[in-house]
């Protein structure tokens, strides 16, 4: 089965160095495995035409977001850029957000909106967290979402569960 519909797009979240890498400000445990088949996703776009869209956080160096979370993701540094092995390719698109949706203030409904796309593809991190919000705001705003189970990770294997259930089984999302 194709994870891919014709009005489809690719959405990674947050696959940055503070939550990819172990040294991470906020490392997730399982980013890095997860990265590999975020890199397969991408290739298989890619050759199908699918746009591939990061949605990266990048954060105020005094972000309010930092009174509950350590700092992270902060604009400039090298915490806020995309880890390695899932470097943009010519044609992709980068957005960057500061907070929990890759709805909220960016422009990511803007490029959706112009290339046509109805299905979004997401994976990424934190599950619970940016995987959530993103995924529970597109169904608000009326796109068809697919959360790639083996593509996005959590802090812990309850809190993944739980959301990918949610997602499925409340809002009405798609796990694959
Ligand atoms: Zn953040």
């Amino acid at each position: 089965m194709g994870t891919y519909k014709e009005k489809s797009a690719l959405l990674i979240v947050d696959m940055i160095n503070d939550f990819v890498e172990e040294e991470g400000a906020l490392y997730v445990p399982g980013a890095k495995e997860i990265a590999s088949r975020i890199a397969e996703l991408s290739g298989e776009a890619r050759e199908k035409g699918v746009p591939v869209i990061y949605v990266n956080d990048s954060h105020d160096p005094d972000d309010a977001e930092f009174e509950k979370w350590a700092p992270h993701a902060i604009t400039g540094t090298a915490g806020a850029d995309i880890a390695q092995e899932l470097e943009p390719q010519h044609g992709d698109y980068v957005v960057t957000k500061n907070r929990f949706s890759a709805f909220y203030e960016t422009e990511l409904d803007e490029i959706l909106k112009k290339l046509g796309i109805e299905h979004l593809v997401i994976t990424g991190t934190v599950t619970n967290i940016c995987i959530f919000a993103t995924s529970l705001d597109a169904l608000i705003r009326g796109y068809d979402v697919t959360v790639v189970g083996g593509g996005v990770a959590a802090l812990n294997e309850e809190d993944h569960q739980f959301a990918l259930r949610q997602i499925e089984q409340v809002f009405g999302g798609e796990v694959i």
